[in-house]
């Protein structure tokens, strides 16, 4: 059996980097992983548009660790929603000037995709916490740009969404039908219970976080999520939200337990990454 992670992180400034992670996953059967960035403050970088450049260039190399360690992998960038509320909060930043940030950052994206070195955008999206409304129409916006660039270069995307179940699964539905997107290269991540059951009924692309939990309910639906660890890297925090190899042990649980088949893992695993994200299998 292979597994890939669908939404991972790394901080090889104050965690433990791909440089522990990828060979670890690799030794339970990790084939592919997805490389997504974090927010500067992560890497002890500014929140300018420097440090988001620098913090871009870092998930690069950290997908280049991850290749060396014998693994498939795709590197993603974005600006999560609640960088948001980060840059609101700082001193003499307005809506405007926040928003004006954000799309920066966007064009910051599109120029490192249209170079080819990066291979998909993420996380952008909505914040899943009690905001500010403006604060969401800033992030909506921004999500929009992004999904327009998803769509000219035809790229896969990392949501970062409220679990708003139906709702949430409809509207994102119907941004993908507005902008004319691949709708397997949408992804809705961190989808669990009845978002992940809206999502799948909707037709959308899902990862599921690689809890057990999460994964006893997700494998009642049919195989057409991919799993991640959303794993942060975080010294402070360790083991949130899960350990790749973790989330490989999880699903082996669940093999045993006969809940799943072989052929149900490999979907989840090989079938729907190669589609999604464009990689070939080993
Ligand atoms: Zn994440």
């Amino acid at each position: 059996m292979i597994f890939a992670d669908a939404h991972t992180h790394s901080n090889p400034i104050k965690g433990k980097g791909m440089k522990a992670i990828a060979p670890k996953f690799k030794e339970v059967g990790g084939w592919y992983m997805s490389v997504v960035g974090l927010s500067p403050w992560h890497y002890s970088l500014e929140p300018t548009l420097e440090g988001y450049e620098r913090s871009l260039e870092l998930v690069l190399k950290e997908k280049k660790v991850v290749e060396e360690n014998g693994l498939k992998s795709k590197a993603f960038f974005g600006f999560h929603p609640a960088d948001v509320d980060k840059l609101m909060g700082l001193e003499g930043m307005t809506p405007d000037k926040v928003l004006e940030f954000g799309m920066n950052v966007m064009d910051l994206v599109e120029k490192r995709v249209k170079s080819g070195e990066l291979d998909g955008i993420g996380e952008v999206g909505r914040q899943h916490y009690k905001t500010m409304p403006t604060h969401i129409v800033i992030a909506n916006m921004i999500m929009d740009r992004a999904l327009e660039i998803a769509k000219d270069y035809d790229i896969p995307i990392h949501l970062h969404l409220e679990q708003g179940g139906v709702v949430t699964a409809l509207d994102i539905k119907k941004r993908i039908e507005r902008l004319g997107l691949d709708w397997k290269k949408v992804i809705i991540h961190h989808a669990r219970g009845k978002s992940l059951e809206a999502a799948v009924k909707e037709g959308l692309r899902a990862t599921v976080p690689g809890v057990l939990g999460s994964l006893e309910r997700a494998v009642k639906l049919e195989p057409k999520y991919m799993v991640e660890s959303d794993h942060i890297d975080d010294p402070k925090r360790p083991g949130v939200v899960i350990y790749p190899w973790e989330m490989v042990k999880n699903q082996l649980v669940l093999l045993e337990r006969g809940l799943v088949d072989e052929e149900y893992l490999t979907r989840i695993n090989v079938d729907n990454v190669v589609e999604t994200f464009g990689v070939e299998p080993p």
